[in-house]
């Protein structure tokens, strides 16, 4: 009210006023208000390896990675006071932090930035895919399966993180952060109820669910460009993908933020008058009429015999590249990991395969076997639908908070950090009936069931299967496996050791001892970095007494699987039921007291102005690691076939619909030798105009998948498939497909001349490479044109041009 006072006085600032107003109109979403901080976001392509590394999470031997579902993102967003403090936190759409790319990501921001960026001020958190490469964690138990240290994977998250952080470093600009909170109701279960029921009855009476339903989300406006994205947290694991999938994907969470980000993008194009917007139907300049001129139209366009069409780099640019400006920042949202301990995406329960009965309450078996219990996502049985409908309820949810998010941060930005040795924290513990009482964690060790693997992966991390002859990682480490001491199985009662692992340390430390712990504190903001996967209430104990400790009205959220990996984290009470995730507790039953006891005083720490020890550091063990899986010896093609050739063309004059799958398999050589970062591997392009091709769909799609196979283990040879499932929103046009053949060791001089493509006399493609399709339909034209039409039940053709 005081504003309009002032303007009616001052006709010049009613001038000003007006203009004012007019930007606000322009972009209704942007804040008007003064900003408090400086905000920067970032994001950067850590796909890494596309074949023949076993994936991270299951710790299922077989399941490496052979082509790209969607691809993989580290995405980062920085807080700043003008003058003071600031913040950064990383998520990263991989299965969990490592501790050794944090220590070296550290490393680099050092010698970047100097003292901007710590340890103590930066976060990076893992979405908790079980769909992307593995190898890039530093201790002996989770790179069994990986056949140990992989170099691609680690240095393309390390890479990917540096460069997340140095974008939003760049974007740092005046602007605001609002949060907003609420509910999803149905995007995770309890795995372990029978667990959560052991919690005490007057406890579990509080809360209306067994799981976490709330997402916690902000939003970041910056004063010139507006919305510049938004970061939530939400507790449901990322095993919508089974642990037979091949595919990398950043499941549940990574759809969901590729959705958002496509959401966001459409909307704003839409708004922006000479922007087209991607996907949308009228990026057709001079479309032909009908579909015999569609037809002809594709026929002009010639067999390619495996070379490019399109420059090397406007591949590597990919779809969404062309929605970038210089200077405005790409938005970027964030789906991050919270306390999953004990939820699974795959809501509908679990069952038995053979009986298709539920499993035993109790034990998640089957007649007394494990491995034929498996939860089942909204999509049974079809695990991409699973993914897809988990990310979208999460996407629906953050889009309407985005949206709506009106409470905006303000007061001081915090951090607290500190590292302890957890195989030995004491801990006091309110006795009943008055006093107290001492304990201890003890070291790391897994019991029994952790073998069991959960519904969402029977046999997980089953060193029972990956005991056998044809791993030999597991040969070189088996012999060091030791007998727990007394003092161990007192310890860690009731659990029964299986493997000692804190204990091990040939040939270099099996499990973490020491771990990091921090709060980042953005105003009433905390953000509670743990280095591990916290059960439901497990995360509900510690968030309530972190917020107690703080006078103010705060939003505590658990970001879990950070800065470092070291399993579960259970209650006392579920530890003594000793499910999966209580065998997985690695430091015994007090585990989570510990927890509770070392954040509180930090919290404590940020309340009064003090300062925290830092503690011990944790090893940096790159120089030990230990890498068996072997390099690309060779790629080759059967004589008279070009790497990119067609193998297995889709028949001519093709007719298909809308969500129709299109397949087409080309020559391939390994995706290892060119990782595409920030690239892609697949393309669909749409013909603009009469020679003019636009890229639409790309491998980050969510419709297009790029398979990569060798016929044997040993085959130098090898085939990328692109299936392309048509969108409901696809355009009619024309369109042609590649799929990226590699540099191999002998493939070289065929990419190199696949590099040269363009004629420079005449500027025109020499090898139009691999194929066209057309795609024609009258009835989804006209719907173009007459928007107020009923929705489209035509026909949509897309035909192939069989030219080679
Ligand atoms: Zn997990």
């Amino acid at each position: 009210m005081e504003f309009f006072h002032v303007i009616i006085r001052r006709p010049l600032v009613i001038a000003w006023f007006w203009l004012l107003l007019l930007v606000f109109v322009h972009n209704a979403e942007k804040s008007i208000s003064a900003s408090n901080y400086l905000v920067g976001l970032g994001s950067y392509d850590i796909t890494g390896p596309a074949a023949d590394v076993n994936m991270m999470g299951y710790a299922n031997s077989d399941q490496t990675a052979s082509g790209i579902h969607i691809r993989l993102r580290a995405r980062a967003f920085i807080v700043a006071e003008p003058q003071g403090n600031r913040v950064v936190f990383v998520n990263l759409d991989a299965c969990m932090a490592s501790q050794l790319v944090t220590i070296k990501v550290l490393e680099r921001l050092k010698s970047r930035y100097g003292d901007l960026y710590t340890e103590k001020n930066v976060a990076i958190s893992g979405i908790h895919t079980h769909a992307g490469p593995g190898g890039y964690l530093q201790y002996v138990v989770y790179i069994v399966t990986s056949l140990g240290f992989v170099r691609q994977s680690f240095d393309a998250l390390v890479d990917g993180i540096e460069q997340s952080i140095i974008r939003a470093h760049g974007n740092l600009h005046p602007g605001s952060v609002f949060v907003n909170k609420g509910e999803i109701l149905d995007a995770g279960v309890n795995r372990s109820p029978s667990a959560y029921l052991n919690n005490p009855t007057a406890e579990r009476a509080k809360y209306k669910y067994d799981v976490d339903k709330e997402m916690t989300l902000l939003k970041f406006v910056d004063d010139q460009w507006g919305p510049v994205g938004s970061f939530n947290w939400f507790a449901t694991h990322g095993t919508s993908m089974s642990r037979t999938n091949e595919l990398i994907s950043g499941d549940n969470k990574g759809t969901a933020a590729r959705l958002m980000e496509d959401w966001f993008d459409q909307k704003r194009a839409a708004r922006t008058a000479n922007e087209n917007p991607r996907r949308v139907s009228n990026i057709i300049q001079n479309a032909p009429g009908n579909h015999r001129e569609f037809l002809e139209l594709a026929s002009s366009f010639q067999s390619t015999s495996g070379k490019s069409v399109t420059k090397y780099l406007s591949i590597a640019r990919r779809v969404r590249s062309s929605l970038r400006t210089a200077e405005r920042p790409s938005f970027v949202s964030a789906f991050c990991q919270s306390n999953c301990g004990d939820v699974s995406p795959n809501v509908l329960g679990a069952f038995c395969t053979d009986t298709g009965l539920p499993c035993d309450f109790n034990h998640s078996t089957c007649g007394g076997k494990n491995e034929l219990c498996y939860g089942r996502g909204p999509g049974y049985p079809d695990e991409f639908e699973s993914t897809r409908i988990i990310g979208e309820r999460q996407f629906k949810k953050a889009s309407d908070l985005f949206t709506r998010a009106s409470e905006k941060l303000n007061g001081k930005i915090d951090f607290r950090h500190t590292y302890l040795d957890f195989s030995k924290i004491e801990v006091t513990l309110p006795k009943q009936g008055g006093g107290s009482e001492s304990v201890k964690t003890c070291p790391a060790a897994m019991g029994f069931a952790f073998a069991a693997g959960t519904t969402d992966g029977p046999g997980a991390f089953d060193f029972k299967q990956g005991d056998n002859t044809g791993n030999p990682f597991w040969k070189l480490v088996r012999n060091v496996l030791r007998t727990p001491s007394k003092e161990q199985t007192d310890c860690q009662q009731p659990k029964p050791i299986l493997l000692d692992t804190g204990e091990m340390k040939q040939p270099y430390d099996w499990a973490p001892s020491i771990l990091p712990v921090q709060i980042l504190k953005i105003g009433p903001m905390v953000i509670l970095s743990v280095p591990g996967e916290f059960t439901t209430m497990a995360g509900r104990r510690l968030r309530d007494a972190v917020s107690v400790v703080f006078k103010e009205k705060v939003h505590v959220v658990i970001a879990g699987l950070t800065n470092t990996y070291s399993q579960y984290v259970t209650t006392f009470e579920e530890y003594e039921m000793q499910r999966y995730e209580g065998a997985s507790t690695l430091y015994g039953p007090h585990t989570l007291s510990a927890y509770i006891q070392e954040f509180t005083k930090l919290a404590a720490a940020i309340v009064s102005g003090g300062t925290v020890e830092e503690g011990p550091q944790p090893p940096d063990l790159l120089k030990k690691q230990i890498s068996l899986l072997p390099g690309v010896v060779v790629d080759s093609t059967p004589l008279g076939v070009k790497f990119g050739d067609v193998s297995t063309d889709i028949p001519k004059n093709s007719t298909f619909k809308k969500g129709d799958m299109v397949t087409i398999v080309f020559w391939s050589a390994c995706p290892r030798n060119d990782l595409m970062t920030e690239g892609t591997f697949a393309l669909v392009e749409l013909l603009q105009g009469q020679d003019t091709w636009v890229p639409v769909y790309d491998d980050d799609d969510i419709c297009l998948r790029f398979k990569w196979s060798r016929p044997s283990k040993l085959s130098a040879q090898s085939h990328a498939t692109i299936e392309w499932r048509i969108p409901q929103l696809a355009a009619s046009g024309v369109y042609r497909s590649h799929a990226k053949e590699d540099v191999g060791i002998i493939a070289i001089s065929c990419c190199c001349c696949c590099l040269e493509w363009v004629d420079p006399a005449t500027a025109q493609p020499q090898h139009p490479l691999l194929f066209s399709i057309l795609v024609s339909a009258e009835a989804s034209m006209m719907r173009e044109t007459k928007k107020n039409e009923e929705e489209d039940e035509g026909p949509f053709f897309v035909v192939f041009e069989g030219s080679f």
